[in-house]
């Protein structure tokens, strides 16, 4: 961790999630990310004996940690149709002992619980809401944990990265400003889960479209430090979000100067998401 006090990492240790105070301490769910591909991470929460995962694009990592810590699979977590996120489900299926939840508006492979907006599920005596988050995908959607007293989980999937978006293939960006604004109204101390280690990429960006952001430099130095020692930067913090991430920063006048002046967060939004894809 940096040493500097007035960084802005998170507050707290990222691995121990909130949980419902009624919850027998030998029941606090685990949070792991299991690393998957070049550089997706697959969410797993574990109780000791069963686990959920989140966006499965590859069963291997998943059933090497379901062997390694004894966990048998309870359900799973699925926010939009990519491969990269659904590629290993089929494989899962039969040790799955609960559900596959996936976003209603998508297809994904069958067979699978649809979710819409507003719904609330059970995930080892989590509460998770379900949010309607369109751009990335048309459908996608995330699950926001409700009712923990501190640091609830968000799974945004490819929606909010550290630092970034993800890019619009089906939504516009008058979707993506509103799925960001509803994400960056949850609590500061969300701990965002995100499907992707884009951090110090993401970070680089970030300082060319606001030089003079502090925190986004000391975040940077903070981010090469973690994954020089092999390190996930994730779970981020949306409170640390929302000073490090341009794109919920869209009314900032830094930000808004760094597009030429457009008007209008969707506007900042759209010419942000446009110099990221040829930065
Ligand atoms: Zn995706
Ligand atoms: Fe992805």
């Amino acid at each position: 961790m940096s040493l500097m006090p007035d960084s802005p990492q998170p507050q707290h240790p990222p691995h121990t999630p909130a949980r419902p105070s009624d919850l027998p301490p030998a029941l606090q769910p685990t949070l792991l990310p299991l690393p998957a591909f070049a550089d997706n991470y697959i969410w797993l929460l574990h109780n000791g004996r069963q686990a959920w995962v989140v966006d499965p694009g590859d069963a291997g990592p998943v059933l090497k940690a379901l062997d390694d810590l004894q966990l048998s699979l309870a359900g799973i977590l699925v926010t939009h149709h990519h491969p990269d996120h659904v590629g290993g489900l089929s494989a899962l299926r039969p040790v799955l002992q609960g559900p596959v939840y996936g976003p209603a508006r998508e297809s994904i492979p069958q067979p699978f619980t649809p979710l819409r907006d507003g719904e609330v599920i059970d995930v080892m005596g989590l509460q998770f809401r379900v949010l309607d988050v369109p751009g990335h995908t048309s459908g996608h959607i995330a699950y926001a944990q409700q009712g923990a007293a501190e640091r609830p989980l968000l799974f945004c999937g490819d929606t909010l990265f550290s630092a970034g978006c993800g890019r619009l293939f089906e939504g516009t960006p008058a979707q993506m400003a509103a799925s960001l604004a509803l994400l960056a109204a949850l609590p500061g101390d969300t701990q965002v889960c995100c499907t992707h280690e884009y951090t110090l990429s993401n970070l680089k960006f970030a300082a060319a479209v606001e030089p003079g952001n502090t925190d986004v430099l000391n975040y940077t130095r903070h981010c090469q430090a973690l994954r020089e020692a092999g390190l996930p930067t994730l779970p981020s913090e949306m409170a640390l979000e929302l000073r490090i991430n341009p794109f919920l920063r869209c009314s900032e006048p830094a930000v808004v100067a760094a597009v030429g002046n457009e008007e209008g967060a969707v506007a900042v939004l759209a010419a942000l998401r446009e110099w990221k894809n040829r930065f």
